[in-house]
């Protein structure tokens, strides 16, 4: 690991300050990413600043929505009972993520901000447009069964790891960010980015800015919710495919749907299209099917990831029975 410099301010415009000042800065929370990628130098910062002493991992459940601290532990925020009862999609979700160790470090805001686990990225003797712009991307022709079918370029093919954030885009969540700049507000669905011509950026957060909080606001998907995770082993395994489901039902008849596909894509993947197909349709095996071929349209696979075509509709299909039985 290289050398760094570590600092630990306690007034959050200090915390900005440093990071925005030093392109060599970033900050860290729970470190249960970034040390992994400091250690096998994919990542080589030479200041971190660590923002544990500032006040943000407070849960406020405030009137029409709660207010998630970014220094909230994954735990905690699953453990908070007006986080189970009023977003129990959010808490599946982060239930299925890491191991219950990862979740006691992981924070709320790092959790958004993990990077993606695809292997030619940690492995520094491969080409890596992500790690290193302008070498080439070792998974478009390399072992690529974990990789995306949605919103991909020629330039990477990764997908984003996190499960949190998939229930968090479902939900209509908003992400609150402070920056050199001032103060921002970020709608979930464009916190993330496709990798285009510059897979390097995960996000849309401009340097030296710090997601602060995240707000979900309520809704009526207190009930028939699922998180539905593929993967190879029964824990601590990041998912080959997963999806959100979320249903507001009038007897057996759907008012309204929230989904997302994650393990597809650079971003958590919501499905809009087959959200309104849903509207009006009684909750049955058959209309979540079609829903799921709508949900499919546009979905391009890889040499190794085909099985996802076939992976993807099954586990929304799979995930929307277990919310409509809930
Ligand atoms: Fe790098 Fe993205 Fe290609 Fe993986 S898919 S090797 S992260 S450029």
């Amino acid at each position: 690991m290289n050398q760094f410099q570590y600092v630990r301010p306690i007034k959050q415009q200090a915390a900005i300050e440093a990071v925005a000042k030093d392109a060599n800065a970033t900050f860290i929370a729970g470190g249960t990413n970034l040390v992994d990628l400091m250690k096998r130098g994919v990542m080589a910062p030479q200041k971190l600043v660590d923002i544990n002493r500032l006040p943000l991992a407070r849960i406020d459940h405030d009137p029409g929505k709660l207010r998630i601290g970014a220094l909230a532990l994954n735990s905690a925020v699953a453990d908070d009972k007006q986080v189970r009862e009023r977003q129990p999609l959010l808490v599946q979700a982060i239930n299925a993520g890491a191991s219950a160790q990862l979740r006691n470090m992981a924070t709320t805001g790092g959790n958004m901000l993990q990077r993606t686990r695809c292997p030619y990225f940690y492995d520094t003797a491969m080409p890596c447009n992500k790690r290193e712009p302008g070498t080439g991307c070792g998974a478009l022709e390399g072992i690529n069964r974990m990789h995306a079918i949605f919103g991909f370029s020629d330039k990477c093919i990764a997908v984003h790891p996190s499960d949190m954030s998939v229930a968090l885009v479902a939900l209509d969540a908003t992400v609150l960010v402070s920056g050199p700049r001032g103060d921002r507000r970020i709608a979930f669905a464009d916190l993330h980015r496709l990798p285009g011509d510059t897979p390097e950026k995960d996000t849309t957060l401009e340097p030296g800015e710090l997601i602060t909080a995240v707000e979900v606001p309520d809704n009526p998907f207190t009930k028939h919710v699922s998180y539905h995770k593929v993967r190879e082993r029964a824990s601590y395994a990041f998912a080959l495919v997963s999806a959100a489901a979320a249903l507001d039902l009038d007897g057996s008849t759907i008012k309204a749907a929230r989904l997302a596909f994650g393990g597809v894509a650079h971003k958590p993947w919501r499905l809009t299209a087959a959200e309104q197909f849903l509207v009006g349709k009684p909750a049955t095996e058959e209309s979540f099917k079609q829903a799921a071929a709508v949900a499919m349209q546009g979905a391009k696979a890889f040499k190794h990831n085909e099985y996802k075509l076939r992976l993807a509709p099954n586990t929304l299909v799979q995930s929307l029975k277990n919310a409509a039985a809930a």
